[in-house]
């Protein structure tokens, strides 16, 4: 998609700070960090939201968790805990809507969220 922030990330045309990458999703560091670690993963291709790549491509979601969790190990945080969010439309604070996994640990993470 031509005008998407998080497709010309994937592409280059967008510098991030990436941290690992597979065949289907792509793993940079957020610009914003709400924890030690925070980390985005995404498909390569571009879905709006979680369900919607569900639906269209079950192995790119089963890839984007899986990235998710060798982020968690490499930044020491998979045996404490961490969390992955997938903030889905507005009201749930999503403003890019290039389905991305928050890879949040490194610190006591509250419940529920704000
Ligand atoms: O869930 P939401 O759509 O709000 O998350 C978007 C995230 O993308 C934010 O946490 C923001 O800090 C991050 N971002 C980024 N690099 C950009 C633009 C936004 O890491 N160039």
């Amino acid at each position: 998609m031509t005008d998407c922030l998080f497709c010309k990330i994937v592409s280059g045309d967008v510098p991030a700070e990436i941290v690992r990458e597979s065949e289907r999703a792509v793993a940079f560091r957020d610009i914003n960090p709400q924890a030690p670690t925070h980390v985005l993963v995404i498909p390569r291709e571009h879905h709006p939201n979680a369900a919607a790549l569900a639906a269209a491509d079950p192995a790119s979601l089963a890839a984007v968790v899986n990235l998710a969790q060798e982020v968690a190990v490499d930044e020491d945080v998979a045996g404490k805990g961490y969390r992955i969010v997938f903030n889905t439309g507005p009201e749930a604070g999503q403003t890019v809507f290039h389905v991305h996994a928050h890879v949040l640990g490194g610190r006591g993470l509250n419940w529920p969220p704000g």
